[in-house]
Order: C-alpha cells, then sequence, then structure tokens
C-alpha cells in the first residue's frame, strides 16, 4: 500500500487525521521485509491485528502464532448450549489471514524474550520481531475455589469461559439431566471476559429448559451485588422465564446473600459458600480471571494479574516493543469484550505500523457494542464509543447507550437481527 493509500485508509478507520501530518518513512530494504511483527493469539484482537498490519502495510512481515487450528468465538457459544446454533457455526479457520499475507504458524508460544526480542514456541522454533502483539485472552484463577480446576473443568464441571469442547460438554449435561434438575451457574468477580455473558448464558439455558425439561431450575449464585444490564436481563428473565414469582425457573443470588462461592465437592456435585451448601445436577463455575499464561510467563502483568499498557499503542509499560490487547490488558474503561478486542486491535495494527515507519502516530477513537439473547426474538445491547484524550481513553459523552427498558417487540426482534448481523460481520472482519 503506498503512503498516500495507507493515510486514506487509517482515516476510514476513525483513526485520525493526525497520520496524514508530518510523516516520514524510513525506507525499508528492497526484496526483503526489514520490519517483523509477531502476534500471538489468533482470536479476537490478535487475528484482526495481524489482518490489519498487512491490509495497511504490505511490506510488514507479520507472523501469527496461534496454539489451535481451528477457533471458536465466545459470543454465540451460550445458544450452542440452548440448541439454537451449532458448534460449527462457531467455528473458525485461518485461510483468510493467509489470504492476506500473514504467516499463520499453529504452536503454542512458551516464552517471550523481551529484550532479545524473540518468541518460542513448544514445538522448538523460535521467530525474532521488531515488535510484538500479544492477545492470549483469560486464563482462571482456579485457586479461589477450593477443590475445582483444570482438569475438573475439561470433564466434569465445566467453565466454558472459552468455547469450544467444554461448551459441548456443557450442552450434552444439560441435555441429558434428569427431569426437574437443577443446573447451578457460579457467576465471577470483576473484571472478567464479556460482564452480560453469565446472564445471557441463564437465558439461554432457561430457554432450553422451557421447552425439553420444564420443571427444571437455574440457580446462579453471583460473586457480586449486581450485574451489567441488570434491568433488562431480570426482565427478560421475569417475561420469558417467571423470575421474580412462584414458578420462576430462575433464581438468582447474590454476592452478599451467599453468592460467593468457597469451594466444590466434586463426586457430591456440591458447591460451599460463606452461608449455604448448593447441591446441583449439573454445574457451571465460571471462575475469576486474570490475564492468559503467556502474559505472566513473561512478565507483562502487574499485582493485578492483568497487564498495564498505553491506551493509544497498546504497548506494554513494562516490556518496551511488546505490545497487549483484548481481554488480557488493561484497558478500562473499555470492556473485556470480543468487539472491545477488535477496535483494540485495529488501534494497536495503526501504531505498530506507523512506529514501525517512523510515522506519526494516529488519535484513535474506540467502539464496542455487547448484543445478548434473551430468549429468540428478544435481543438487548449496550453500546459505547470511547476517545484517547489526556492521555488515557475516556467515554465518549452522549454516545451509545442501552437498549430502551420498556419492552417493544418489533425492536427486541430487531435487536436479535442486529445482533447476528454483528456476529457475521465482525467473524467476516476478523477471518475473513
Ligand atoms: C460466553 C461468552 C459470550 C461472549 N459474548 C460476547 C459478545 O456477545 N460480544 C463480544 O464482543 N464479546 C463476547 N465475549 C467476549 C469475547 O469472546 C472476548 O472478549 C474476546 O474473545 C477476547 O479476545 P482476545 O483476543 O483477548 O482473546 P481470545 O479471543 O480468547 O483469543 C486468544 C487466543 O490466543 C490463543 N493463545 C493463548 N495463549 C497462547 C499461546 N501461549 N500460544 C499461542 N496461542 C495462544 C488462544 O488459543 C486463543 O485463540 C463473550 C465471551 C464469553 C465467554
Amino acid at each position: 500500500m503506498s503512503k498516500q493509500n495507507r493515510r486514506s485508509f487509517l482515516k476510514t478507520l476513525g483513526l485520525g487525521a493526525t497520520a496524514a501530518t508530518a510523516a516520514t518513512y524510513a525506507p525499508f530494504a528492497i526484496g526483503g521485509s526489514s520490519k517483523k511483527v509477531v502476534v500471538i493469539g489468533g482470536g479476537m484482537g490478535g487475528a484482526v491485528a495481524a489482518k490489519y498490519i498487512r491490509m495497511m502495510d504490505k511490506s510488514v512481515e507479520v507472523t501469527l502464532i496461534e496454539a489451535n487450528e481451528n477457533y471458536f468465538t465466545c459470543f454465540g457459544s451460550n445458544e450452542v448450549l440452548s440448541g439454537e446454533r451449532t458448534m460449527d457455526s462457531i467455528k473458525f479457520g485461518y485461510d483468510g489471514l493467509k489470504g492476506h499475507g500473514v504467516n499463520v504458524v499453529i504452536d503454542k508460544v512458551i516464552d517471550i524474550d523481551a529484550s532479545g526480542r524473540r518468541v518460542k514456541t513448544a514445538s522448538g522454533r523460535s521467530f525474532n520481531y521488531d515488535r510484538c502483539i500479544v492477545s492470549p485472552g483469560v486464563s482462571f484463577r482456579y485457586d479461589k475455589i477450593d477443590g475445582y480446576d483444570e482438569s475438573v473443568a475439561n470433564t466434569k464441571i465445566t467453565h466454558a469461559w472459552k468455547a469450544g469442547p467444554q461448551t459441548a460438554l456443557l450442552r450434552d449435561q444439560i441435555q441429558s439431566m434428569r427431569k426437574g434438575g437443577t443446573v447451578i451457574i457460579s457467576a465471577p468477580p470483576n473484571p472478567f471476559r464479556c460482564p452480560p455473558g453469565p446472564y445471557e448464558r441463564t437465558a439461554q439455558i432457561a430457554h432450553y429448559l422451557k421447552h425439553n425439561n420444564p420443571t427444571a431450575k437455574i440457580l446462579v449464585l453471583d460473586d457480586k451485588e449486581k450485574f451489567s444490564k441488570f434491568g433488562l436481563f431480570t426482565a427478560g428473565w421475569k417475561k420469558h422465564y417467571g423470575y421474580g414469582t412462584d414458578n420462576s425457573m430462575i433464581e438468582w443470588v447474590k454476592g452478599s446473600a451467599g453468592g460467593k462461592i468457597e469451594s466444590v465437592d466434586v463426586a457430591g456435585m456440591t458447591l460451599s459458600g460463606e452461608v449455604d451448601d448448593y447441591k446441583g445436577d449439573v454445574i457451571n463455575i465460571i471462575p475469576a480471571q486474570k490475564a492468559g499464561h503467556i502474559a505472566h510467563v513473561t512478565g507483562l502483568t502487574n499485582d493485578s494479574g492483568w497487564c498495564p499498557i498505553e491506551g493509544k499503542t497498546f504497548e506494554s509499560t513494562i516490556h518496551k516493543n511488546i505490545h497487549v490487547i483484548g481481554d488480557s490488558a488493561i484497558q478500562s474503561p473499555l470492556p473485556k469484550s470480543g468487539y472491545a478486542a477488535n477496535s483494540e486491535g485495529k488501534v494497536c495494527a495503526a501504531a505498530v505500523v506507523a512506529m514501525l515507519n517512523g510515522d506519526k502516530i494516529p488519535d484513535p477513537s474506540y467502539v464496542n457494542t455487547c448484543y445478548s439473547v434473551i430468549a429468540p426474538g428478544d435481543g438487548i445491547s449496550v453500546a459505547m464509543v470511547y476517545n484517547y484524550a489526556n492521555g488515557k481513553i475516556n467515554k465518549v459523552k452522549g454516545s451509545g447507550g442501552l437498549t430502551p427498558g420498556k419492552f417493544d417487540a418489533k425492536a427486541r426482534a430487531r435487536e436479535q437481527q442486529n445482533g447476528y448481523s454483528w456476529f457475521d460481520n465482525i467473524t467476516n472482519d476478523t477471518f475473513g
């Protein structure tokens, strides 16, 4: 892409007119790239960053290292639990990225040598970089719940908070549950990936049970006192699943009322909190979260367990030349969502291209919308636009908003359709 085209491209991304001023690109080697970017993690942040760097500047050699051949989107995975979607409908591969000239490597990164600018993989390969982008998602604080660990999560009491085999296992457990059984969902403390996710999951499981096992119940044990889109979710639960009535399929227990869980007895299928013990037929524990494992190995995290970054470039404030995007980053007020990771991936791509070329870094803006489906034909959303000013990411006053509380069937059906269009658009933007 020529310098002029790259500037127009940045503008169309909403990345600001400053990109078009005072640019002096360092010449790069003819016949071989002198600009190397390694991206770790081919999920919502990493895949889009890799693709957009190549779209902005074909002279940059981009290598994407991803642990798995296929990626399953977490968004849409709650609908797999209700049978409204299949696992195949949330599965994506990396041929599209290869078509953009991204060198896709299926391997697991085991270390980043920040001073030597080198990434090492489990198969023994190493990759040099000028700039590295890290987007490994989240890992789980199993230590916060006695008796819970990864092997329990993979076999008996899932978290299903990374879509994949655990999603299918949880779906099968719900479908084969005894008549009149209880599903327990343990919802995590803040901050965590996808703030509305546990409550959409509750609604989707209730939708399945209403039609297939109507005397069954869902007990949501929450670490928190309130949650994202609280009014919209609880009204939706009431409308479709009787929440708050004697016939409710759903009971929600807040943290101070006994919702905080401390241990699990796997054989006895029982969760214990400060106040009570709870026995379930199917249990789904969504544990407290922290940055992806590789971020800890590399020392990119601070005491919070997440990665501090500079919000204009997403460069780590701990290690130079390494950028952290997506759920692993401390990106508040942006949420830990797929749409935010997509936005961060593009902002980071534009900054990295500018930095590699000695150009001025564009002033970014960021966007997020989270759709949730409470029942077929009933979608809700929350949206916000953000800018970068005074050295930080800010919410833009007056932007975004929430689905109106008053139920309007046409508008809710449209919200669901908007959510499905968003799914098609963002997955095409990321993997297409
Ligand atoms: C149930 C649920 C519903 C959700 N719904 C929505 C929604 O409706 N809208 C929305 O915007 N967001 C939603 N989200 C959140 C969204 O999925 C995440 O915020 C988003 O995926 C974060 O992107 P990421 O790039 O940080 O991580 P991920 O998308 O998880 O990608 C991380 C990638 O890194 C790879 N990786 C990790 N470590 C290594 C390593 N060492 N070497 C190589 N590869 C590695 C992983 O295999 C993975 O592919 C939902 C989440 C859940 C759990």
